[in-house]
């Protein structure tokens, strides 16, 4: 049974994440759906970014790095984004980016499993990790890069995430990690489209990596995170041996001694002013129950699915219909996607589209609301009886899909 605007409206009054919207900062004409590609900004995050800029910064100049708290953010911040992964304390190092902790988780799992010589990706995953698998293979001759679901003796490291960015299928972490260790290889788990939008538990892993500006709404570039397993804290290495992953990075010393526990996989000076926008993100997560944000996001994605997937005759649904299957997104398979995604952004609703064919629909607990939900799938049903696709201003593509 589909819901009515107004049965949509009556659960928004009744949502308990309700009062979370006021906090964001979107435009009073457009409803968002790409908070899985770039959250929206807190409204604290202008304020906090400026006292950065200007008290930190402007007013401790160079002193900042002992009275701002610097010198700590990396593992600091690391602390405040474990709970959200199922992680403890001195676990997280927050810093770089997810491409940068994908090598480090790589290359340190390498070297725990000398006798392997595989590295397990998936094709169909977001390209990045795929790509920085395959160049730390080329970068070590005898190395290779097979596809999953191969695990053999001869796997070192398996590298999933555990959303597929593409069709939103959700793994099950807890299997998958289990099955790759019984083989005797380490698993890394990319968490970049799953934490923040609902609760994360890779505690069993033995690294994972993310990234905070989808879900976690830290801004264009934030820092990313990596996990290691306190089981390999003295034992993984870095290999990128930056001078902030020095036992003592003030001593200045010739050579490269590494820090024991997590923060032997900071790499450089932290990102303070990324931090500080991610500082205003995190405060909003802090307050949040992650298992009322999976709950409402299953509610929202289910809603989407059941009023927009009779939009048109071709539409194809790609992401699992079982719940516990499902990130937190919607996607959908049209051969005229790109310029139905186009046509759809000029009536006021943000998706994306990703080659070849997929729309993308992402779903932010915090600030969606079930009437959006409703409005979204509306404007779906009119574009596609608009064939916009005939339109040669929605089939010409833009530089960013
Ligand atoms: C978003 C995303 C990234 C981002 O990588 P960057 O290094 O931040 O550009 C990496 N991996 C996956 C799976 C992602 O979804």
């Amino acid at each position: 049974m589909t819901l009515s605007r107004d049965e949509c409206q009556a659960l928004d009054a009744t949502d308990p994440l309700a009062g979370f919207r006021a906090e964001f900062t979107l435009p009073d004409d457009r409803i968002y759906l790409a908070g899985n590609s770039l959250g929206a900004p807190p409204k604290s995050a202008a304020a906090r970014v400026a006292r950065a800029v200007e008290r930190e910064w402007g007013g401790e100049l160079v002193g900042g790095w002992n009275t701002a708290g610097w010198f700590a953010q990396p593992l600091a911040m690391g602390d405040r984004i474990a709970p959200l992964i199922g992680a403890g304390p001195g676990q997280v190092v927050a810093g770089n980016t997810t491409s940068i902790a994908v090598f480090q988780a790589l290359a340190a799992a390498l070297k725990l499993r000398p006798d392997r010589r595989v590295i397990v990706a998936d094709l169909g995953e977001f390209p990045t990790d795929r790509y920085i698998a395959e160049g730390l293979a080329a970068l070590l001759d005898g190395y290779e890069v097979r596809d999953w679901p191969h695990v053999g003796d001869d796997v070192a490291v398996v590298l999933l995430s555990e959303v597929v960015y593409s069709t939103g299928e959700r793994r099950d972490v807890a299997e998958v990690t289990a099955r790759v260790q019984a083989a005797g290889a380490l698993m890394v788990w990319d968490v970049c489209h799953s934490v923040g939008a609902f609760p994360v538990d890779v505690s069993a892993a033995d690294f994972a990596v993310g990234c905070t500006y989808k879900y976690l709404n830290g801004g264009p570039g934030s820092p990313a995170f990596l996990y290691v397993n306190p089981r390999h804290h003295g034992t993984a290495r870095n290999a990128l041996t930056g001078w902030y992953a020095h036992a003592e990075p003030f001593a200045f010393e010739p050579s490269f001694r590494p820090a024991e526990g997590v923060r032997g996989f900071a790499v450089s000076t932290p990102h303070v002013l990324s931090f500080a926008a991610l500082d205003a993100a995190l405060e909003i997560f802090e307050r949040a129950d992650l298992a009322a944000v999976r709950a409402k996001s299953l509610a929202l994605t289910s809603l989407f699915i059941e009023l927009a997937e009779s939009a048109h005759p071709d539409l194809r649904l790609a992401t699992p219909r079982e719940p516990a299957r499902r990130g937190s997104q919607v996607s959908f398979r049209h051969p005229h996607g790109y310029p139905v995604v186009r046509a759809l952004a000029e009536r006021g609703v943000q998706g994306d589209f990703r080659a070849p064919d997929i729309l993308r629909f992402g779903f932010a607990p915090l600030y969606l609301r079930y009437v959006d939900v409703y409005d979204a799938a509306t404007a779906l049903t009119e574009v596609f009886a608009a064939e916009p696709w005939h339109d040669e201003r929605y089939t010409r593509r833009l530089a960013v899909t």
